[in-house]
């Protein structure tokens, strides 16, 4: 199969052994760099078998692709810790973490370039599936990194790439990927976080909940840029109201009491800095698992909660906002709207019908980063502005509709607008970082102070169906058929275009982002063919992902990537500014 790749190599060749390798590099020094080309694709080491997947064509390039790989034996995991998808995701990402610091301390300049550079994937707070290091169900492991083969100049440095390959490598992978070395109460620590974690995830919906978050949780980060856990001594440790509290059991921890967010929909409240943002983000970031003292070990959300936001001048393709934005001046055509450049308002919209296009159940919002207009128009704006001179039916009109027709619960942050006291099942008003439930006085509230105003909602119209065109799906660039890459989480490259992510705030690894990049350069033409609909289209993807893994994107099999959701997948299809999409 390809899939616009250059193929990768077969492993076809003959073994050859760890003293032939080193002999080699040895016999090279003083050569001219192409001759590492001639280097083996496979090489058998004492206790892993290395590959050599892709040699760079010069010390500046970006470094080889090397491969290790361990048989279950030699790996020596426990079988237990191999019987379930959550707890070998674990594992491997215990080891991606172990692995990271065992090449790390053995990288140094040797030579030229990038000469001794030693690269894996950096994983942050959240276990997620990587191509980095694999687990596989009977226990082999396959580690994939980058090596920078030394040089000085061009001018190959035999002894250098000898003790490299053949002394430092295998040291990173003793001390790093064989259960002997590592520290059996962290790893298991971590698996045992990873499982309940999804223990907890698995019950909210049975439960009637759509997160939930524990007692003891700490949930503020150390900055903006930094997303550890705020320090201990600096940080409000969570407590749950009464009136909330549920008791959730899971595997290892037994049992778990914390703060219940029951589906329907359930408002933030209170004064400015008061921890509102904080705990909503803590919630964006439960659909995935944390690692052991992330402080939202126990933080979690279903798996289909999809945080929305205004985003000014992102493009929209084809996308039905008109449940939410209708007859336009000028007369455009909401049902498939498009725009190079959206309003607060349309941004926003297009982006909560895009989620529910790809059956989210339930939005994530945060007045802070969203458009008043689309959010609200209160009784004193309908009086000074006809309805007939509005194109926008406000989210407060559509809110209870979402959940009562569809399902749909919203999680929302509310500073200012009291007028959604009008339509909450549940408020939470957050005061000096604890919570208090105060849904009964907002209702006392809302009964002394009628907003008067009158809503606006007519009938839900069911969302247009969009197809998306996969001639407008383009990830060619001059003579390469693919040519992607992933800036940090915030852009991607894809072709000639590039996508702005940076409003898609669940996105957390550049991996995520680069394998998404890859994952529709993939997906043109194979799932992207014209005739699907946009929706089983990703899910076929996602489906064929789900049984094949990270792999099935790009057959090289690069180390690089990280697995990403459907919503995030769709969310950077949807913001392609070159996207042309079809009606059913
Ligand atoms: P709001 O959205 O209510 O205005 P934020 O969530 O932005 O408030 O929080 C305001 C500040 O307080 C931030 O710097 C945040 O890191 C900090 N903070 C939030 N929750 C806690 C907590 N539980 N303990 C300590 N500091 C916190
Ligand atoms: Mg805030």
């Amino acid at each position: 199969m390809s899939n616009g790749h250059p193929p990768s190599f077969p492993n076809t060749n003959p073994m050859a052994f760890f003293v032939q390798l080193r002999a080699f590099l040895l016999s090279r020094d003083g050569q001219g760099y192409p001759a590492y080309k001639r280097l083996d694709r496979r090489y058998q080491f004492d206790r892993f078998e290395l590959f050599i997947d892709h040699v760079q064509g010069d010390p500046f390039a970006e470094p080889s692709r090397l491969r290790v790989s361990l048989s279950s034996s030699a790996a020596g995991l426990p079988p237990e810790y191999l019987v379930s998808e959550a707890r070998r995701r674990a594992v491997a990402d215990f080891l991606n973490r172990a692995f990271l610091a065992a090449l790390e301390s053995r990288e140094r300049v040797r030579g030229s370039g990038k000469s001794g550079e030693l690269r894996v994937l950096r994983p942050g707070q959240e276990v997620l599936a990587r191509t980095s290091v694999l687990v596989f169900p009977d226990g082999a492991v396959e580690a994939r990194f980058r090596a920078g083969l030394p040089a000085r100049g061009r001018t190959i440095l035999g002894q250098e790439a000898a003790r490299l390959l053949c002394e430092d490598i295998p040291a990173a992978v003793d001390a790093a990927l064989l259960y002997s070395s590592l520290d059996p109460a962290a790893l298991r620590i971590h698996l045992e976080t990873v499982e309940d974690a999804r223990a907890l995830r698995d019950q909210l919906a049975e439960r009637g909940l759509v997160a939930f978050v524990a007692d003891g949780a700490n949930l503020p980060r150390r900055s903006g840029v930094d997303d550890r856990p705020l320090a201990a001594d600096r940080s409000v440790t969570f407590r749950s109201p009464k009136s909330l509290r549920v008791t959730l059991r899971v595997p290892n921890a037994g049992d778990v009491t914390g703060m219940g967010i029951p589906a329907g929909v359930t408002l933030l409240v209170g004064g400015g800095f008061h921890g509102k943002s904080t705990l909503l983000r803590a919630i964006e970031r439960g659909v995935y698992d944390h690692v052991p003292g992330d402080g939202r070990e126990k933080v979690v959300t279903i798996p289909s909660a999809v945080k929305v936001r205004a985003e000014d001048g992102r493009r929209v393709a084809g996308t039905d906002i008109s449940n939410f934005i209708n007859h336009l001046p000028g007369n455009e055509d909401t049902r498939h709207f498009y725009t190079e450049n959206a309003s607060g308002s349309t941004s926003q919209a297009a982006s909560i019908a895009e989620a529910l296009e790809l059956g989210t159940g339930c939005l994530l919002l945060d007045e802070d980063t969203s458009a008043t207009n689309l959010l609200i128009r209160d009784a004193r704006v309908q009086a000074l502005v006809a309805r007939e001179h509005e194109p926008i039916t406000p989210f407060i009109d559509r809110v209870r509709q979402l959940h009562q027709l569809h399902g749909v619960s919203t999680i929302m942050v509310v500073g200012g607008a009291g007028d959604y006291f009008d339509v909450a099942d549940t408020v939470i008003a957050m005061r000096e970082y604890y919570p208090y439930e105060v849904t009964a006085e907002a209702r006392e509230v809302a009964r002394r102070f009628p907003t008067q105003r009158r809503s606006e909602a007519d009938p839900w119209r069911p969302l247009a169906e969009r197809i998306p065109q996969p001639e407008s799906i383009d990830p060619s660039r001059g003579r390469h058929d693919v040519k992607v890459q992933a800036r940090g989480t915030e852009r991607v490259r894809f072709g000639e275009e590039d996508i702005d992510l940076s409003a898609v705030e669940q996105l957390v690894e550049t991996a995520q982002a680069r394998a998404i990049a890859h994952a529709l350069a993939w997906g043109r033409g194979r799932f992207l063919d014209g005739h699907r609909p946009l929706r089983d289209a990703l899910e076929a993807m996602m489906e064929v992902i789900e049984e094949q893994g990270l792999d099935a994107i790009d057959d090289r099999r690069m180390g690089e990537y990280a697995a990403f959701r459907l919503y995030e997948l769709g969310a950077a299809l949807n913001r392609l500014r070159s996207l042309r999409v079809g009606r059913a």
